[in-house]
C-alpha cells in the first residue's frame, strides 16, 4: 500500500474538482480505511462542490457519499466489520448515538452528526475513512457500481416513500426520474403503489417506464397537475419530489389528492410559493425526508439483494468527474453515473 492516494479534490467551490493526491489516512477509534471498488455521483456532491447550499462544507474535501469497497485496515478497539469486508460510505457518515434525535430514531436529525463527502472525505478517491458504526453493508456477490447508488439514492427514495404513508393500490407521483426518480420508481413499484412519473425530458419518461410507471408527464409540455388530477380523478395519494427545480415543489400541491401527504427529498436551493389556502382546504401534510438511518439503509439494501431494485448505472473513471458534473448540470444523464477504480 503506498502511503498516498488518488482523489478528486473541491479546492474552492465552482465547476471544477482537482484530481490530485492525498496521504493515506489513519483510522481512529470506530474507524476503517477502506480502498474503493467504485463511488456514485450525487447531485448533493454537485451542490457540494458548488457551495450552493446554505450551510456550506469547507473546502479543500473530497466528495461522494454513495462509496463501496473493502476493508483494508481498522482503527483501534472493537469492530463488528472484519478487514476484507465490503462496506460503503453513506451521507450519514455517523452520529452521536446519545441525542435526543439518536435515541428516537431520528439519528439522521442528530445535531453533531457527521456527512460523508461534506463534513468529512468521501469516496472520490481510491480510500476512505468509514465509521464501523454507521458504515453500509454490503449485500454479498453485490456489483460494487450497481449496488453503490443504493447508498445514497435508493435509501433516501425508499425512506421518503415510506413517509408519504401511501399504501399498496395507491397513486404517488415521482417528480424528477433522474438518479433517485429512477430508483423511486423501482421501489414504489416494489411496494404495490400504482407510479405516476413526472419529469421534464422525454428519455427520463421513458426510463421510467421502463423501470414499471403506468403514467407519465412531461413538464415541460403539459400542466403536471392537471394531467394526473385527471388520470388519479382527483389526485395522486402520495407526492415525492425529487427534482432539482423549485418550480416542481409548487407544482407538487397541486397534483396531490385531499388528505395526501407531500415528501420532499429533492434539494435545490432557492424556495417556492405555498398557498395557504388550498394546503388548508385539501388537508395536506407537506413533509421533508432526509436519506434514512441505518435500519432504513439495510431495508433498501435487503430490496436490492432480492432483486427487486435494479439501478440504471453508467460506470465512468476517477478522472472523468467533471465531465460527469457538466453532464448532471445539463440533466443528461440516464439514472446514475458511478466511478469504478481500478
Ligand atoms: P439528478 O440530477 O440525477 O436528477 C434530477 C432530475 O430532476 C433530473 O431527471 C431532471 O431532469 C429532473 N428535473 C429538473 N427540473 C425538473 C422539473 N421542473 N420537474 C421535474 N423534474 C425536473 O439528481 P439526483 O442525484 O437524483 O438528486 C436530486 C436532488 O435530491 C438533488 O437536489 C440532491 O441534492 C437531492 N438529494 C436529497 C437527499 C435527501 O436526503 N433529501 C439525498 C440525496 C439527494
Ligand atoms: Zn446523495
Ligand atoms: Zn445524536
Amino acid at each position: 500500500m503506498s502511503d498516498q492516494f488518488n482523489a478528486a479534490i473541491v479546492e474552492e467551490f465552482g465547476p471544477e474538482l482537482t484530481i490530485g493526491t492525498l496521504d493515506l489516512p489513519e483510522p481512529g477509534p470506530h474507524q476503517a480505511l477502506v480502498k474503493n471498488l467504485a463511488s456514485g455521483v450525487c447531485h448533493t456532491d454537485l451542490h457540494a462542490a458548488e457551495g450552493d447550499w446554505p450551510v456550506k462544507p469547507e473546502p479543500p474535501f473530497v466528495p461522494g457519499h454513495e462509496g463501496v469497497g473493502e476493508v483494508v485496515k481498522l482503527g483501534p478497539g472493537d469492530h463488528d466489520v472484519q478487514v476484507g469486508d465490503m462496506v460503503g460510505n453513506v451521507w450519514l457518515w455517523s452520529a452521536c448515538g446519545t441525542c435526543e434525535h439518536c435515541r428516537t430514531g431520528w439519528e439522521t436529525l442528530c445535531n453533531s452528526a457527521e456527512y460523508g463527502g461534506y463534513t468529512v472525505d468521501g469516496s472520490f478517491g481510491e480510500y476512505m475513512l468509514v465509521d464501523t458504526r454507521y458504515c453500509a453493508r454490503i449485500p454479498e456477490g453485490a456489483d460494487p457500481v450497481e449496488v453503490a447508488p443504493i447508498l445514497c439514492a435508493g435509501v433516501t427514495v425508499y425512506k421518503g416513500l415510506k413517509v408519504t404513508d401511501t399504501r399498496p393500490g395507491q397513486f404517488v407521483v415521482i417528480s424528477g426520474v433522474g438518479g433517485l426518480g429512477h430508483i423511486a420508481v423501482q421501489y414504489a413499484v416494489a411496494m404495490g403503489l400504482r407510479v405516476i412519473a413526472v419529469d421534464i425530458a422525454p428519455e427520463k419518461l421513458e426510463l421510467a417506464k421502463k423501470h414499471g410507471a403506468e403514467f407519465t408527464v412531461n413538464a415541460a409540455e403539459t400542466d403536471p397537475a392537471a394531467a394526473i388530477n385527471e388520470y388519479t380523478k382527483g389526485g395522486a395519494h402520495g407526492v415525492l419530489v425529487t427534482a432539482v427545480h423549485p418550480k416542481a415543489f409548487g407544482q407538487a400541491i397541486d397534483m396531490t389528492r385531499k388528505g395526501g401527504t407531500i415528501v420532499f427529498n429533492g434539494l435545490p436551493p432557492g424556495d417556492f410559493p405555498a398557498p395557504i389556502f388550498d394546503i388548508v382546504f385539501k388537508a395536506l401534510t407537506i413533509r421533508g425526508s432526509l436519506v434514512g438511518t441505518r435500519q432504513d439503509l439495510e431495508e433498501a439494501l435487503d430490496f436490492y439483494a432480492r432483486g427487486l431494485i435494479k439501478p440504471t448505472v453508467t460506470e465512468c473513471k476517477l478522472g472523468d468527474v467533471n465531465s460527469v458534473f457538466e453532464d448532471m448540470r445539463n440533466g443528461a444523464i440516464d439514472g446514475r453515473m458511478a466511478i469504478r477504480y481500478d
